[in-house]
């Protein structure tokens, strides 16, 4: 080893160039099993460690880090360390540096895929046709650009959206494709076998940008490595010793890149768990994790099987789900101590109910001294946060989202409120920039200069001044229809708010202005999970009386911030989940279709059904302790209530390890619901669904909640209403209450609980 690079450790070690072997075993050592030491000891050749949720893989790589460092077989600088986010990576310096004592610097290539391959890049980048400060674009720089490149081809985008283009330009990178490397069925799969020839052009742009995309980071360095024996000579030499977490993960890129760099004979040390392979749809290959001895003849693999973050009762029931997949290699798993509390799973009315379980229960456990920190939820989509959001901030419950923004900050959320805010306040100019051209009309940028120009000359905000402009000359003709039909469709959507209820104007506004059928024609992968969010936006509005209500809940909410430290409640997506755990784990909506997801079942089938499956497992993997499970009777779908079956999954719970309770609302005093529900159990016998019925017939009493009518919405003349003066009402936010005065559709309610309000009847049932 030499001493070329100057090395921290040095001075945690005391800086003497050799010193003595410490007597005693380091106290890190002893800290593990067998089976884990092994692994961190068998320092040189391949190692594979494959086993199961929270048996201390994460734990075995950091400890083999800091083994290698402690026994200065390298300095820090010579050890390739891949985590799966950021987060991680700094979490495992920090471990490091508990373990061996003192503050570890110099670990450059600790970090994802991501960075590490962007710090490869910046060293080279004259080699990729670039500079070494080249810009990082992120995906709405890269679609925009690619929206450039499609119209410059004169290619319709409403036939062929850039988003399509961009998904599979990203699935290209994450196979290790370069246009020239495209086969020619694939190219074909845009706009008739433009793709190949787009993805060759947006390569070209990106150079001239000086810029690159997230796949460029590791296709562009692979590309430099292939290329040039002595640079991957040099790095071969460098990292004597190569670790990656959450191996199952990688795609065919990450795969090729490390193989390269750790040669034949390298000292590469992976950790996975095939049953925790979760990102295929991101192109994920569980196979690399499967073919890892014939890459690496004479690995070593190691097999861990205590579990020590877990329960019994919990590894039992996500051991007993698990092994449903046909498609795994299989493993042993056990835990010592208690059987611990038995997964509560809960069957309740909806998500509002849902979410005011979850928060009573997570306000219970902080009463008793738990953390909230320690608490998580985790939802299968993203739309399904808004319900827990909503009322988190009722309640003044603190809580963080992880790993993305907050419902209210996604882009199609604000893209829908840029909308409302403009027919409820015709000047706010913002809101009018942001969609003056989304979905794509055909009004460029320079339209759009010339209309600020002309708004500032008349000093009259945007809108009005497009109604203006349009009678000029002063844009070009396509650009002038487009800006013509906008500003009549606003004219026309402030009339309709009038007399329209604020949720058909929502839904009428997102259908009339193109934009859900710009997502609907879009093909990424996260597209239909932002119709999903726009839906859920509609839902929530209905709580509100008005659009103006509405908007002022959300400008509020935005308001609070955004707080990542202190002791707040977690939530965030399975996926998002990914090796971290916590005490209690809260895992909602386990319905048939929103988990497993029916649009991943129709695309993949059983595949699809099974990277679900391992996604529960993930799920409650995570939990030390405690792990609550519910599902929805009803789910609101688009404006209309539908009744929602169980997961499938519920029903591979081991029963020996849960505890099911039917929430008195679940049937909502809906008769008709429940004959639904009794049609269906006798088609579905599945052993949660029994336990469910067992507890319903043991009696619970269940008071009638809510009379069937109110869950359908009427149609009817928004004018008229059924219900008089007097009566006594129920309204599903604010409980029962009595009706004081009745104006059109407009009821004034003195509410029992929550004081006068004015509500629509549609959202009331007779009580
Ligand atoms: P996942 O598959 O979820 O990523 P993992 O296999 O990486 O899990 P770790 O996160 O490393 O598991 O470990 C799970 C928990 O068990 C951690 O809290 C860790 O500190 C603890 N743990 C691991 N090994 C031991 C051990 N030998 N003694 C005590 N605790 C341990
Ligand atoms: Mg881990």
């Amino acid at each position: 080893m030499s001493g070329r690079y100057h090395d921290p450790l040095d001075e945690a070690f005391g800086n003497e160039p050799n010193p003595p072997a410490p007597a005693r075993e380091p106290a890190y050592l002893s800290a593990l099993n067998k089976e884990q030491r092994e692994a961190v000891e068998a320092t040189e050749g391949a190692v594979l460690v494959l086993a199961g949720a929270g048996t201390g893989k994460t734990r075995v790589l950091t400890t083999r880090l800091a083994h290698i460092l402690a026994t200065r077989r390298a300095w820090p600088g010579h050890i390739l360390a891949v985590t799966f986010t950021n987060k991680a990576a700094r979490e495992m310096k920090e471990r490091i540096g508990a373990l061996i004592g003192g503050v570890v610097e110099g670990m450059q290539w600790l970090g994802t895929f991501h960075s590490i391959g962007a710090r490869m890049l910046r060293r080279h980048a004259e080699l990729a046709g670039l500079k070494s400060n080249f810009t990082i674009l992120d995906a709405d720089d890269q679609l925009r650009l690619m929206k450039q490149l499609v119209e410059a081809e004169n290619i319709d985008e409403k036939r062929w959206p850039a988003r399509t283009l961009a998904a599979m330009i990203d699935g290209w990178k994450n196979r290790g494709q370069r246009p020239e490397d495209v086969p020619e069925g694939d190219a074909h799969g845009y706009a008739f076998g433009k793709g190949r020839k787009l993805y060759a052009d947006y390569q070209g742009r990106l150079k001239a940008l000086n810029a690159a995309d997230f796949g460029d980071l590791l296709l562009d360095t692979l590309s430099i490595l292939r290329g040039h024996p002595d640079i991957l000579a040099d790095y071969r030499d460098r990292f004597r010793y190569i670790l990656v977490d959450e191996y199952q993960d990688t795609n065919v890129v990450q795969y090729l890149w490390l193989k390269l760099l750790a040669g034949s004979g390298g000292n590469v040390c992976v950790v996975g768990d095939d049953d925790q392979s979760i990102y295929g749809w991101r192109g994920a290959e569980i196979e690399n994790i499967l073919r890892f001895e014939r890459d690496f003849p004479g690995a070593k693999v190691i097999r861990l099987e205590r579990n020590y973050r877990s329960t019994p009762a919990i590894l039992g029931a996500a051991s007993g789900l698990i092994a449903a997949n046909k498609g795994r290699l299989g493993k042993t798993l056990w835990t010592e101590g208690e059987h611990g509390e038995k997964i509560k799973v809960q069957g309740v009315w909806d998500a509002e109910e849902e979410a005011r379980h979850v928060a009573g229960d997570a306000e219970a456990l902080h009463r008793e001294g738990h953390l909230f920190a320690q608490m998580a939820i985790l939802v299968r989509a993203s739309f399904q946060m808004r319900e827990f959001e909503d009322r988190f901030i009722a309640l003044g419950l603190p809580y963080r989202v992880i790993g993305g923004p907050r419902f209210y900050e996604r882009a199609e959320i604000r893209d829908a409120m840029a909308y409302l805010r403009l027919v409820a306040q015709g000047d706010d100019d913002l809101a009018f920039e942001r969609i003056v051209n989304k979905p794509k009309r055909g009004i460029g940028d320079a339209s759009v200069q010339s209309l600020h120009r002309f708004a500032r000359a008349r000093q009259v905000p945007l809108l009005a001044a497009a109604r203006e402009i349009v009678e000029t000359d002063e844009l070009p003709p396509k650009a002038k229809k487009a800006l013509s039909e906008l500003a009549m469709n606003f004219a026309r959507w402030s009339g309709t708010a009038q007399h329209l209820p604020h949720t058909e104007l929502a839904e009428m506004i997102l259908d009339e202005s193109g934009y859900t059928d710009m997502l609907k024609a879009d093909k990424s992968a996260d597209a239909p999970g932002r119709l999903d969010n726009l839906k859920e936006l509609v839902r929530s509005m209905e709580q509100f009386e008005s659009l103006a209500a509405f908007l002022e809940h959300v400008s509020l909410v935005m308001e609070i911030e955004q707080n990542e430290t202190g002791d707040r409640l977690n939530l965030m997506t399975l996926h998002a989940a990914k090796g971290l755990e916590f005490d209690t784990v809260f895992l909602p909506g386990w319905e048939e279709g929103l988990f497993p997801s029916q649009r991943t079942m129709d695309e993949n089938g059983l595949a699809g059904l099974e990277e679900e499956r391992r996604l529960a497992y993930v799920g409650l993997t995570r939990a030390k302790q405690r792990i609550f499970v519910s599902f929805a009777a009803n789910r609101r779908v688009h404006g209309s209530w539908q009744s929602a079956l169980p997961s499938r999954f519920v029903s591979e719970l081991p029963e020996a390890h849960v505890e099911t309770t039917v929430d008195e609302g679940f049937y909502g005093g809906n008769a008709g619901f429940r004959d639904n529900m009794s049609g269906f159990a006798s088609t579905y016998e599945s052993p949660g669904w029994k336990r469910a019925q067992a507890n319903k017939e043991r009696g619970r009493a269940r008071p009638p909640l809510i009379e069937a009518q109110a869950f359908t919405v009427q149609t009817s003349d928004p004018q008229a209403t059924h219900y008089a003066k007097g009566e006594r009402v129920f309204h599903q936010k604010f409980g029962y209450g009595r009706i004081k005065a009745v104006e059109g559709n407009k009821l004034t309610v003195d509410f029992d609980k929550a004081g006068e309000k004015k509500v629509i009847d549609q959202f009331v049932a007779r009580a």
